[in-house]
């Protein structure tokens, strides 16, 4: 089986039903919890998922019509992951179960095949029982035509997501190889360098990436400033005045909402770039690919390094670069990082004693090769001897 999980674009009905759906869930889920919280105290029983949704079938919705209008089998999915987080909780894996609040999020919609058209990928678009074609914002992500027997459908910060399971194909032809590998440094200058002389840029660097950071910052600062004086106001007027704070939770709620989508723009601006180097890097289809482990950990000791450390996202890279390896069949090397990548001449192989960090272009005394520093460690890790493999 293989795992999907990408953007799609709603129409306003299409939202409310959704939401409808996502509201009974989080219901359910509630009140799963509640009714064996009450139970306990009175009795000190337990009341399991299955008997619950006979529950809910016969007693909760009698009272409340509308918790029919989703599903059984969506209903029955967030009762039981509620019986779940409860089962995890009796093993001592995780802590009492907590309420689902609205402004969360984490509640899932799910939907169950019901029918032969139901599930249905073509390239544009999916047929998601209930809330009928919904359109995909990448085209062509998931292979139209598909084997999918449910999907969840998620909302975060105003985007909608779809998680689908598809059969994946195990007879999945792979690319014949070329017989040479490549080497990629990875680093804060560019973000990687390939041995065949492919340079990506680091988009921290850019003029988009840095406008939206200046945006975010702008936004917390708003936020906190706002915060700090809400709860100052709400402890002097709440006994005078009590319709007005109830405004301004909503004023602040808008901004957590800014916040949250620029979030979600900058990983989504983030991902997309290592795809496309990843994409890019094979596209010569090596034998194998060498990288160097990094010493994230050392790096973030650095105060001043941490933060562009931490967005570019290196491990994540390498996850996904690995990946993408097992895929097309190549080797993933990793090189410790004692390795001298960048002191080795690529040319005669003579070490240099030491190597500034601010000398971009490197110089061998010895048999007069010059390159750009970082190509030319890209090249000795792809001539690395000593590497463990991680495919
Ligand atoms: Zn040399």
């Amino acid at each position: 089986m293989k795992a999907y999980k990408t953007e799609i674009r709603l129409s306003p009905r299409q939202v409310d039903k959704l939401a409808r759906t996502i509201g009974v869930c989080r219901f359910l889920y509630n009140a799963f919890i509640s009714h064996n919280q009450d139970l306990y105290e009175k009795e000190a029983t337990f009341c399991g998922g299955m008997d619950f949704d006979k529950h809910v079938n016969h007693v909760l919705s009698v009272e409340h019509p509308w918790i029919k209008e989703v599903s059984s089998k969506a209903r029955k999915k967030a009762i039981m992951n509620a019986d779940n987080a409860f089962k995890r909780f009796f093993k001592g894996q995780s802590k009492f179960p907590r309420f689902k609040k609205k402004k969360d999020q984490d509640v899932k919609a799910y939907f169950p095949k019901n029918n032969k058209t139901d599930l249905v990928v073509e390239r544009h678009r999916i047929k998601v029982p209930t809330l009928g074609w919904v359109s995909l914002k990448e085209k062509g992500y998931i292979p139209a035509g598909s084997e999918v027997s449910s999907c969840t459908v998620e909302q975060k910060a105003g985007r909608f997501y779809i998680s689908i399971l598809v059969k994946s194909d195990a007879t999945e032809p792979k690319p014949n190889l070329s017989s040479e590998g490549i080497g990629i440094d990875v680093g804060l200058k560019s973000f990687a360098v390939t041995s065949d002389g492919k340079v990506f840029k680091n988009i921290n660097k850019s003029r988009r990436i840095k406008n939206l950071e200046k945006k975010l910052k702008r936004e917390q600062r708003s936020l906190s400033r706002k915060y700090d004086y809400y709860q100052k106001i709400k402890k002097m007027k709440k006994k005078e005045n009590p319709g007005e704070t109830e405004n301004q939770w909503k004023n602040l709620n808008q901004n957590i909402r800014r916040l949250q989508k620029l979030h979600v723009r900058l990983a989504n601006m983030r991902d997309a770039y290592q795809d496309y180097v990843i994409r890019e890097s094979v596209k010569t289809k090596p034998s194998f690919i060498t990288l160097e482990s990094l010493n994230v950990k050392g790096m973030m000791k650095n105060r001043h390094l941490s933060k562009a450390v931490a967005d570019q996202k290196f491990y994540q890279f390498k996850i996904k670069l690995k990946s993408k390896c097992l895929k097309l069949g190549i080797e993933l090397r990793e090189v410790g990082h004692f390795y001298p990548s960048s002191k080795l001449c690529s040319s005669c192989g003579e070490q240099k004693i030491s190597l500034s960090l601010s000398e971009r272009v490197f110089h061998c005394s010895s048999c007069g090769h010059t390159m750009d520093r970082d190509e030319n460690a890209a090249i000795n890790l792809k001539n690395a001897k000593e590497y463990t493999i991680l495919t």
